[in-house]
């Protein structure tokens, strides 16, 4: 039994300075230490002996015992030590490349706008932005749609009282440019808008750049003249226009312009939901009663208008079905662009 104690205390003590890590020292302390481990099972083989030898060699193995809690004590903590200096100089490898900061990019939205007002300028338009917070004046009385005028209930609008509201489109800034300028004017206003409005194609805030020409003898050849290009720049394709009429107070005649699908160039395809056009704005020869309410004299001078939705042209060019997408912020869409 006395050998038997001293074997168990020299192998343990060997295994223990062999130890590398807290994996290792756990399995060690399994082993000799722990409830079912060597000296616990030593302790049992004690009942054996003889009661003379019982006092003695108890103590001998309680030591033992003792000495190994000891210095797996100690082990522990040396472990404990050298593993907090790896972990803060030890793994840092120089060598490895570093992390790039993600550069940030303008939104596809504003490459859009940027894109479509630069358009414009190359084509001699002057660029003016009006407030967001609007006068119902602006927004609607200077453009020919009076109060319980049936065209208000297109618009959804969100009232702030009840003669301030958020526009709900760019078309103010044709009268607020006209009250203070003398034609011959050639400007776009590109914006934000609001509309008590949200599904798959509309958002409560959307992009609209608003454009107009007043100079005399302007006619809707032109108007078709100027939209030739911007689409053709914009889409980088010769693609028909096809003009429908249509309505707006404060443009007559009106129309609804169509492109030929920039996806199928008009054979029919899921976009164009089979029709090969795509409507891609409104226009229209600007009404004689809103020259008169700024003070022009409709008999001299002529001009045309059109509104075109900024979100509408990036998912036309980039074939995305869902506006939403624009708005939600996940960077893993917003990147791509
Ligand atoms: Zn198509």
């Amino acid at each position: 039994m006395e050998q038997e104690i001293l074997t168990l205390q020299s192998s343990a003590k060997e295994l223990l300075a062999s130890v590398e890590d807290t994996a290792q020292l756990e399995e060690f302390r399994i082993r000799y230490l722990g409830r079912k481990g060597q000296f616990s099972s030593l302790m049992k083989g004690l009942a054996k002996v003889s009661k003379e030898d019982k006092p003695r060699l108890g103590q001998m193995a309680n030591s033992a015992k003792k000495e190994m809690e000891a210095l797996f004590v100690v082990k522990q903590q040396t472990l404990a030590a050298t593993n907090n200096t790896t972990a803060s100089h030890g793994t840092l490898d120089l060598t490895l490349p570093g992390r790039r900061p993600e550069k940030g990019k303008l939104h596809p939205v504003t490459q859009i706008m940027n894109e479509v007002c630069s358009i414009f300028e190359s084509l001699g338009f002057s660029v003016a932005e009006g407030p967001d917070v609007e006068h119902d004046h602006y927004n609607f009385e200077a453009l020919n749609i009076p109060a319980h005028h049936p065209a208000r209930d297109m618009h959804d609008t969100f009232y702030i009282s009840d003669s301030i509201l958020l526009r709900t489109h760019t078309s103010p800034m044709q009268a607020r440019i006209m009250e203070t300028q003398q034609p011959p004017l050639r400007v776009i206003a590109p914006g934000k808008v609001y509309r008590c409005d949200s599904d798959i194609t509309h958002t409560p805030m959307f992009h609209q750049v608003e454009g107009f020409l007043v100079d005399r003898d302007v006619s809707f050849a032109d108007l078709k003249g100027v939209l030739t290009v911007f689409t053709q720049k914009m889409f980088k394709k010769d693609l028909p226009l096809r003009f429908r009429p249509s309505f707006f107070p404060f443009t007559e005649p009106s129309a609804e312009v169509d492109i030929a699908c920039v996806i199928c160039e008009g054979k029919g395809c899921r976009v164009c939901k089979k029709t090969g056009w795509l409507e891609i704005l409104g226009a229209g020869m600007i009404d004689p009663e809103v020259f008169k309410m700024v003070g022009y004299n409709p008999e001299k001078y002529s001009g045309f208008a059109f509104g075109l939705g900024i979100e509408r042209i990036a998912m036309l060019k980039y074939g995305i079905d869902d506006i939403r997408l624009y708005y939600e912020n996940d960077l893993r869409f917003l990147s791509q662009f």
